[in-house]
């Protein structure tokens, strides 16, 4: 008895494989005829001064609403297209679209771009993203890259490399997710960023759990020391905000100050934002 259901386990272990790997060859054509038929957006989310809540920055995010599949997350369709080898055609489809979108923008801000793991193991992404901001028109300079240390850790020798290009060229680098990778802080000391980004998950527990306030002060505190710029990723309440500025941090991110919106209303958002200054600055000049 044991022997038959062991063996019918196995079957419907095998039929679950089989159906999961229709799925995802589903999933791949959809979006590879996404990607050719111009489907896949990109959206926008910003990054404020947390001392004045000035917006310094827009984060491109993918965005894919497939006709039958209906919302797909970014968490789901960038592994994808990872693993089945067209990662790099997705990027610089999203590249294109965000740095277009960007010269829209007041030339103060800057674009925040994630960059794929695996695009940081091949020696082309530099003069792939290159060529790409100089089609556009955008000044490599108002270009972040935003990556994970996990990213660099598996490919140390060419994500170094890599990075240290792009720097040259006047593109900044931010270390995502910061404080949920494998690495240890050791290991960073191997290559160059200019920004961090601490992950949401310390942020979404700081007004509950001492431990997660302690780990952000401490992080604060390191980026300080190291000349780094810090991010806070996932602000969502004023009591997040204020006590994270109280605790030295000097940006912001979370749907407190914005949620992902498209170019266009990112657009109208900016243009609400600057009236909103000009008219505080009024009332406290006059
Ligand atoms: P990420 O780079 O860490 O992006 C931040 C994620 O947090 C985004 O999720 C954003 O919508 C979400 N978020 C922002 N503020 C809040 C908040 O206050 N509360 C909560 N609960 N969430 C917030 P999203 O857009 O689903 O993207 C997920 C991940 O997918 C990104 O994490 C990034 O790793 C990846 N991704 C997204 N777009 C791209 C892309 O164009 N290229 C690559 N390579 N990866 C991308
Ligand atoms: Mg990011
Ligand atoms: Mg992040
Ligand atoms: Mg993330």
């Amino acid at each position: 008895r044991s022997k038959r259901r062991g063996r019918g386990q196995v079957t419907v272990y095998t039929r679950e494989i089989a159906q999961e790997m229709r799925r995802s060859t589903q999933l791949e054509q959809a979006l590879r005829n996404a990607i050719i038929n111009d489907a896949v957006d990109v959206h926008f989310q910003p990054i404020v001064s947390l001392a004045d809540q000035q917006v310094l920055g827009f984060e491109a995010l993918a965005r894919w609403i497939d006709a039958d599949l209906g919302f797909v997350s970014p968490a789901v369709f960038v592994p994808l297209a990872e693993e089945r080898g067209f990662i790099d055609t997705l990027s610089e489809t999203l590249l294109r679209k965000a740095a277009d979108a960007a010269l829209t923008w007041p030339r103060d801000l800057f674009l925040s771009f994630n960059l794929s793991s695996v695009q940081l193991t091949d020696p082309s992404t530099t003069s792939r993203t290159l060529s790409i901001l100089s089609s556009v028109g955008l000044d490599p300079a108002r270009l972040e890259l935003e990556i994970t240390e996990t990213a660099v850790m598996a490919s140390a020798s060419t994500a170094s490399r890599i990075i240290e290009e792009l720097r040259q060229a006047g593109v900044k680098i931010s270390l995502d997710d910061f404080g949920t990778g494998q690495s240890s802080l050791g290991r960073l000391r191997e290559f160059t960023f200019d920004k961090v980004k601490i992950d949401r998950a310390f942020v979404s527990a700081i007004t509950t759990d001492r431990t997660s306030e302690h780990i952000v002060k401490a992080i604060i505190t390191m980026c300080d020391g190291l000349n780094l710029k810090v991010v806070a990723e996932g602000i969502e309440t004023e009591v997040e905000a204020e006590m994270l500025r109280g605790l030295g941090c000097a940006m912001g991110q979370g749907y407190y100050f914005g949620k992902p919106a498209d170019a266009a209303a990112t657009l109208r958002y900016l243009y609400r934002h600057y009236q909103d200054l000009t008219a505080t600055r009024h009332r406290g000049q006059f």
